[in-house]
């Protein structure tokens, strides 16, 4: 199979806040070096970093403190958070968001005296959530975009998919990785120097889930396929309030944000009665992950609503001001025929964002010497919760970092490797398997890699569900390897990259599914039924999933404190600015 080459020093594989960042940094950093951005979607245009809506935590206000932000960051991620990850974005969200501002552009939404409003997100000592309305992640995302299109340094290829990561001849570096031009078909081995993953994760293997659909956890599957170990696999969160508007639309699942509860909007069963009481003391306001239970309970014992969720209800609060507090939230409800501001909206708990990732260090290399990670694909910073407003910190942090990173690492290991050959044609064979089958049902595929992680390896788990759901994937693997597409064309064969896609759900599924059956004991977004209790803190580990000699195996280690052991709390030491 022909198999086109190019060659550049850095690539980066993704254009969301972290491919961005790392691009423009690294250009500054090392100018006479190539840079490739390869993305499956358009330059600046896909990814989630473009659907941030609620903000970004930073520690930059009078009375604020990085160290308040670190000890929400741990507390929130249930003393689960690799420490030295999480200082390293608490402080270096300050640097970046002033980058924004002064050197990037964007305006962010300021106080009548000048300063930069900060906003009440959940779970945070401080309002401290630096927004754009309720469309931060246009003005973040258009911004950097109009940076990078300013450098014709930096070399573009959109709609182009990693299909592999390809290590050098010796398995002691990587060489570089596999793509897909999209818009022809063409496959195309792009040698790198250094290579950042930042393809943002994305759970969208669940029947409920809000991220964008170009995301299909592809960067964590390359690397675990790689034997590359993930850490956290089994934290997978759920945002509780996703639009629940019946099956016939891709609207159903999208965010109904926080502030929704926050002002005061009440959640009621199938039989209009308020319920969050039932569950925690703070009621509607409680956090992400008791909410997500509190409905799921409520839809498994059957009160739900008439699709199955339960509702919100935020007329109490006069609909005028509901409707001029969330302009763009009731918009999007009124497009799909339902009145937030004066009526209720069926409400369903939905898959938003995946702690889990690649283990990296604070300069976000890896244990394989050449290959990056910054953004959705790399774990840590959260633990067991990621606060809302620590997503875009994260990409913007540690992809500014790679860029930074990357030049130096250059800097001291000149030789390109050669890469594995092998490798390329292996994995050039498995993308183009569907070619060589007879065309299947990818759609009644989908739905049942969704059901079944929806019902089993979802927002309560348990050991016999998550048993099931190991059959169920070893099935659906074994049925997607024999299914085909009908079409043999490769341009812009979108029945071809449904089944890439599937092929990285189900692979990541799979590690998800063994890190949730190896943690008995329940932390934030992991819940498990027939282990209700934490652990003792303490003692926290975490888990670690590879393939070991071609089967996936999981292990785990200590948690190291190194800044704050439960119980204590982080002086603070310099108040901010
Ligand atoms: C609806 C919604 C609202 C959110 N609101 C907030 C918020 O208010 N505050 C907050 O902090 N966080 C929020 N988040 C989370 C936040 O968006 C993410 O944490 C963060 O933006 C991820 O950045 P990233 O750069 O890692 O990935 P993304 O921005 O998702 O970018 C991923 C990029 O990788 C590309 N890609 C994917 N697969 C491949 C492949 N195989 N090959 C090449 N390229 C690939 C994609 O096309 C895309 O360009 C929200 C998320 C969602 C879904």
């Amino acid at each position: 199979m022909a198999i086109e080459r190019a060659a550049t020093d850095i690539l980066v594989l993704g254009s969301g806040g972290a491919g961005l960042f790392a691009a423009l940094h690294a250009r500054r950093a090392a100018p006479e070096l190539s840079i490739t951005v390869a993305t499956k979607g358009l330059l600046g245009k896909s990814g989630c970093t473009r659907m941030v809506q609620g903000g970004y935590n930073v520690a930059l206000h009078p009375g604020d403190s990085v160290e308040r932000h670190f000890m929400d960051t741990i507390e929130g991620g249930k003393w689960l958070p690799n420490q030295e990850l999480a200082w390293t974005m608490v402080t270096r969200a300050v640097e970046r968001v002033r980058e924004l501002e002064n050197e990037i552009g964007c305006f962010f939404d300021r106080n009548a005296d000048g300063s930069l409003h900060g906003k009440a997100f959940a779970g945070q000592s401080f309002d401290r959530t630096v927004h754009k309305g309720d469309l931060t992640g246009i003005e973040i995302m258009n911004r950097l975009m109009e940076q990078v299109w300013a450098r014709p340094g930096i070399a573009r290829l959109e709609e182009h998919r990693a299909l592999a990561l390809v290590p050098a001849r010796d398995g002691r570096s990587l060489a570089g990785a596999l793509l897909a031009d999209i818009r022809t078909g063409t496959l195309r081995f792009v040698a790198a120097r250094a290579t950042l993953l930042a393809t943002g994760g994305g759970p969208t293997m669940y029947r409920y889930h809000t991220p964008s659909g170009d995301k299909s956890m592809d960067g964590i599957a390359m690397a675990l396929r790689l034997g590359v170990a993930l850490r956290d696999m089994e934290m997978v969160q759920f945002h509780p309030t996703g639009l629940l508007a019946g099956p016939h639309t891709r609207m159903t699942g999208t965010v109904l944000e926080e502030g929704l509860r926050g002002a005061g909007g009440h959640l009621l069963d199938g039989a209009m009665r308020r319920f969050m009481g039932d569950y925690d003391p703070a009621g509607e306001r409680a956090t992400r992950d008791v909410v997500s239970r509190a409905i799921y309970a409520e839809m498994r014992a059957g009160r739900g609503s008439p699709h199955g969720g339960v509702y919100i209800k935020m007329s109490h609060l006069g609909p005028e001001r509901v409707a001029r507090a969330f302009k763009g939230m009731v918009e999007r409800c009124r497009d799909c025929g339902f009145d937030l501001a004066g009526g209720i909206v069926e409400v369903v708990p939905t898959a938003h964002y995946f702690m889990g990732g690649l283990v990296c260090n604070a300069d976000t290399s890896t244990e394989l010497p050449g290959l990056f990670v910054a953004g959705e694909d790399a774990s840590g910073m959260h633990g067991a919760n990621r606060l809302g407003g620590n997503g875009v910190a994260n990409s913007t942090v540690f992809g500014a970092i790679a860029g930074d990173a990357m030049p130096q690492w250059i800097a001291r290991n000149t030789p390109r490797a050669e890469p594995d050959e092998d490798c390329i044609a292996a994995e050039a064979a498995r993308a183009t398997l569907p070619f060589t089958r007879k065309g299947g049902d990818l759609n009644r595929l989908r739905e049942r890699l969704m059901d079944a992680m929806w019902d089993d390896v979802g927002v309560i788990r348990d050991a016999a569900g998550l048993d099931r759901a190991q059959a169920a994937l070893d099935d659906i693997e074994a049925e997607l390897a024999a299914t085909g597409t009908a079409d043999g064309a490769r341009a812009f064969n979108l029945a071809w990259h449904d089944w890439l896609n599937l092929r990285s759900l189900v692979e990541t599924s799979r590690a998800i599914a063994l890190a949730a059956r190896w943690r008995t004991n329940s932390r934030g977004a992991h819940f498990r039924a027939d282990f209700r209790e934490p652990g003792d803190l303490a003692a926290s580990r975490f888990s670690v999933v590879r393939y070991r000699d071609g089967r996936l195996a999981v292990a785990d280690a200590p948690v190291v404190f190194s800044h704050v052991r439960p119980g204590e709390t982080l002086n603070e030491t310099a108040a901010a600015e």
